[in-house]
């Protein structure tokens, strides 16, 4: 198949109460674990790219394994470019061939928010491309996790309904608690604003921050409107492990042997995480 944007594929599972994983990978290895164990769940799958490693490997590389993988494969694929500021970077991932951007510009002003998002949707809406974008300040791993400062950065629901109302974007990225990185403590969702924003905005919600999270707290958050779930921290530990335990083991010097190890742990957190997202058989 080709290479398809997230907006139809997060309203369905909007609409049946399941999430789509969105993975960040980090080379073709990566790229391939996640598609195969979306292929071999029949689940539709998100490809998500952080700004970083797509400057790593250039534009062309990255879009190119994308749309091979893809054509090779039977579930519905989107190439996501994650949390992106620049709106540079944005158009060489439109003109290179993404399916789905995010702009986040969540540090701005709420008007400057407004703004750049717009722009990214005049860009985004001539190519069929969907949009993401963010509001409040999703808490990064170096930040101490302090009741009242994460209150703080949380979404305000009366900004979001304005903020949507405004922007016909296609995913919605409320800060409501979740943060990037490993969780130091545990973690404090603010269910009711999940609840409130999702019913009052109609758009499908991403829950950043995935990894660390337990299953209630999935199933949850599903169940109230997050229709697309980020899973990067887990994926950064499978990639480094699955490669340097192998090694550990086994102390043979040929590199094919720990890159499939590394692979076949890819794949078994993202096969683990679809089955929990709910979206096995959904492709
Ligand atoms: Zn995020």
């Amino acid at each position: 198949m080709t290479l398809q944007s997230m907006t139809a594929m997060l309203k369905r599972a909007q609409k049946y109460a399941y999430a789509v994983g969105a993975f960040n990978i980090l080379d073709y290895n990566s790229m391939k674990a996640v598609v195969d164990a979306a292929e071999e769940l029949h689940s539709p799958v998100i490809i998500q790219t952080s700004v970083k490693t797509v400057l790593f490997w250039g534009y062309e590389p990255v879009i190119a394994w994308a749309r091979q993988l893809a054509e090779n494969a039977t579930v519905s694929i989107a190439i996501h470019l994650d949390h992106c500021k620049d709106l540079k970077v944005i158009q060489n991932c439109i003109d290179a061939g993404w399916t789905s951007v995010m702009i986040d510009a969540s540090t701005m002003p709420f008007e400057e928010n407004i703004a750049l998002t717009q722009k990214t949707l005049e860009m985004a809406r001539p190519k069929n491309i969907s949009v993401e974008a963010e509001l409040g300040a999703i808490v990064g791993v170096e930040d101490d996790i302090h009741v009242k400062e994460q209150d703080a950065h949380l979404a305000d629901p009366e900004q979001a309904v304005q903020f949507c109302h405004t922007l016909a974007i296609d995913c919605f990225a409320p800060a409501i608690g979740t943060a990037h990185g490993v969780y130091k403590g545990e973690p404090r969702i603010a269910y009711h604003r999940i609840e409130e924003i999702a019913r009052r905005t109609g758009v499908p919600l991403a829950l950043h921050g995935g990894t660390g999270l337990s299953e209630d707290v999935f199933y949850r958050c599903i169940a109230l409107g997050c229709a697309k779930v980020n899973i990067s921290t887990q994926l950064k530990y499978a990639h480094i492990n699955g490669f340097v335990d192998y090694h550990l083991q086994n102390k043979v010097y040929n590199p094919l042997k720990p890159l499939q190890a590394q692979y076949e742990a890819l794949k078994a957190a993202v096969m683990e995480n679809i089955k929990l997202f709910g979206s096995e058989g959904k492709a």
